[in-house]
């Protein structure tokens, strides 16, 4: 089963599925996108190549590695795509950390940097790096945000976020990290 098979079977067609009454029972009928009902024998065909598919043995798991890459594709931030690889996997250009000033009329403060643990004092530097893993939207990827010394130390600490994202949810194949 390749994936190419499957898309051309699915693209060129739009199928609407309607509720209809037959007798006293409820059934479906098929519409196109103009709402025109199609022949017996035109969805016939598509029923019986349907069914091809969908008893093939992993076809679970076929269709959830395909919606993966589908949730990439529609999910991911333009501006976190860096093109894709010969395999196929998207290439992931992260997020660049944020610069912050410190407030000079506020009290002194520090933090540790999330990586290097270096202590990082408004007494000894006026600015800051925050940095997150924002790299798409409805990606089940938890939004944080480290308070960093510098933009290499966020970039590692940002890798870290979305390597064990990817690992937890099965993204490896689709998606590598630039
Ligand atoms: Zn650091």
């Amino acid at each position: 089963m390749s994936e190419d098979a499957f898309l051309d079977k699915l693209f060129p067609r739009t199928f609407m599925v309607v509720n209809v009454q037959v007798g006293d029972e409820d059934a479906y009928a098929l519409r196109d996108e103009n709402g025109f009902l199609y022949k017996k024998d035109e969805v016939m065909e598509i029923f019986e190549n349907a069914k091809k598919f969908y008893e093939v043995d992993g076809v679970d798991e076929f269709i959830k590695n395909e919606n993966k890459k589908q949730s990439l594709n529609l999910h991911l931030n333009r501006s976190n795509i860096a093109g894709t690889d010969e395999q196929g996997r998207t290439i992931l250009s992260l997020p660049e950390a944020d610069m912050r000033q410190f407030n000079r009329n506020k009290n002194h403060w520090s933090f540790k940097c999330a990586l290097c643990s270096e202590k990082v004092s408004s007494r000894e530097r006026d600015h800051y790096y925050v940095q997150n893993t924002d790299i798409g939207f409805f990606l089940s990827l938890p939004k944080t945000s480290h308070m960093v010394c510098s933009k290499e130390c966020g970039k590692v600490v940002a890798k870290e976020d979305i390597r064990e994202w990817m690992h937890e949810e099965g993204y490896q194949d689709h998606l590598i990290i630039e």
